[in-house]
């Protein structure tokens, strides 16, 4: 039994391409396996869920966890604004993914107030210590979306909510004394440390003791 993939990157590009995106059937997409790099086929005219198939027919199972991170990450690069603690809504611009900073790669990094900003999405593998240590050094500022307890095979729509507005799922790196929370917040009077201090109180006391709640029935997409 393959799972069927529902995300593909485009030749020459890399571009990330859920099959949502996707207009041309077959091999017209001109995708390619994230995992095996193998040609990809679009099957949209479907009573089912659309997907893409291998066109050589092997033994590749994409992982949905994959599909996952590499969804959020698309949507992030296509998008111009995201639910930042602490500070609610903010519009960012140059997304890109994948680029190499201090020795890690940031799943993303985004430009806030003209400052990057980086972007951990967690599906499976929670931050290491040592990327953790590597961010400290510079005290960089880095938000984690944590996608850990979301269906991975959520409707795209979906998904686009939970990583552009949801602010249940997203966390700062905390630094302990060093912690600063955004450009230009190291400046700020005490009295943006107290109110930020009361927000983080009023969320923890809304989200925090509560279980992630399964949103939605977990479809299978098994032939
Ligand atoms: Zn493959």
């Amino acid at each position: 039994m393959n799972v069927q993939p529902v995300v593909g990157i485009e030749r020459g590009t890399g571009i990330i391409v859920p099959i949502y995106k996707v207009t041309q059937t077959g091999l017209k997409c001109n995708c390619v396996c994230h995992s095996c790099n193998g040609r990809l086929e679009a099957v949209l005219n479907t009573v089912r869920r659309k997907h893409f198939r291998h066109s050589n027919k092997g033994n590749c199972n994409p992982m949905p966890e994959t599909e996952l991170h590499l969804l959020a990450k698309q949507i992030i690069l296509g998008n111009d604004h995201i639910y930042v603690p602490y500070r609610g809504m903010l519009n960012y611009c140059d997304p890109v993914a994948e680029v190499g900073y201090n020795e890690l790669i940031p799943d993303v990094t985004i430009t806030i107030d003209g400052q990057p900003f980086y972007i951990e999405v967690i599906v499976t593998n929670p931050i290491d210590v040592l990327k953790f240590a590597k961010y400290r050094t510079d005290l960089a500022r880095v938000m984690v979306i944590d996608l850990e307890e979301e269906d991975r095979d959520l409707e795209y729509e979906v998904l686009v909510d939970i990583v552009l507005k949801s602010s249940s799922n997203k966390y700062m790196l905390d630094y302990g004394e060093h912690h600063r929370i955004l450009p230009g917040s190291e400046g700020s009077s005490g009295l943006g440390w107290i109110l930020a201090g009361i927000a983080g109180f009023l969320l923890w006391l809304t989200f925090g003791k509560k279980k992630p709640v399964k949103r939605y029935q977990r479809k299978r997409r098994y032939r």
